[in-house]
């Protein structure tokens, strides 16, 4: 069995999103733990933690049904010294929430070079980076989103998200979240079963089904190869919806949050029960 879910609101409190998802049918949920567009938060009250724990506990989440995201402000590879550490700070202090929160796992963009520096050296300071957080913290892992390659975002090739990981020391605490539209946008075909084949042995071959920790279910408005992240719905776009009937029953796909970012959140009930329809197995 699946689990599906969308990226839900936590508007007035992190303990408010377990019932959000709840609402729209779902087994699965992804939240910010903070403003994403802040770098300041206040942390976390114990009385939000314990609300939070109780609310997913009342509704069947467990860890591997949530998929927090981070701040879009937080740039591990930063080429300046010091906003590369107001990064890396703002990533701990995420990861730590997520401790707090007693969750396992934090999803993130890997970064950009902004064409500063070249991308071996982009991608080595986004590991370091990651080998820096994982140090502070324990029980999170670091689940690396890839990206469309919108401007100087790296992360879009599987070569990429591979050489990240062969930086990180502890291969135990990092992971992988694939984005259909990202996958898409950066020039893998998912539009057939075969072609969702193909590109799932390539991910399998170049970094490896095993650290695949997380999945976003997009549409895409942007054309294959084209390296614009614009969501869309399911149904809609340049994806076609093969790609989430062979999601729906492939094994690498068992027991992950996988979650909707679709454009229409009005929508969202519909997608995940038509989602569940697609399982066979
Ligand atoms: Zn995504
Ligand atoms: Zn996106």
């Amino acid at each position: 069995m699946r689990t599906i879910g969308a990226h839900v609101s936590a508007s007035g409190g992190v303990e408010n999103a377990p019932a959000n998802a709840a609402a729209i049918g779902a087994r699965a949920f992804a939240l910010f733990t903070k403003n994403q567009r802040r770098w300041q938060a206040k942390p976390l009250t114990t009385e939000s933690i314990d609300r939070f724990k109780s609310a997913c506990e009342a509704h069947g989440y467990g860890p591997d049904q949530i998929l927090p995201h981070d701040s879009y402000l937080i740039n591990l590879g930063h080429p300046d010294p010091d906003a590369l550490l107001r990064s890396r700070d703002a990533f701990i202090d995420e990861m730590q929430r997520c401790m707090q929160l007693g969750l396992n796992r934090l999803n993130f963009h890997p970064g950009s070079h902004l064409r500063q520096v070249s991308e071996t050296h982009c991608l080595r300071t986004i590991a370091e980076s990651i080998n820096l957080a994982l140090d502070q913290t324990q029980g999170v892992m670091a689940v690396i989103e890839n990206t469309a390659g919108q401007g100087s975002n790296l992360g879009h090739r599987f070569e990429q998200l591979a050489e990240i990981i062969e930086g990180v020391e502890d291969k135990s605490r990092v992971g992988v979240c694939l984005d259909t539209c990202h996958t898409f946008a950066a020039g893998y075909d998912l539009r057939t079963e075969a072609a969702c084949e193909a590109t799932f042995d390539e991910f399998d071959r170049i970094v490896g089904l095993n650290y695949l920790q997380g999945m976003h279910l997009n549409g895409s408005k942007s054309p294959l190869g084209s390296r614009v992240d614009r969501h869309h719905t399911l149904d809609q776009g340049e994806l076609g919806t093969a790609v989430f009937a062979f999601l729906m029953n492939h094994p690498s796909t068992v027991g992950i949050p996988m979650v909707l970012e679709t454009i229409d959140s009005s929508r969202w009930a519909e997608e995940i029960q038509w989602l569940y329809s697609l399982e066979r197995k």
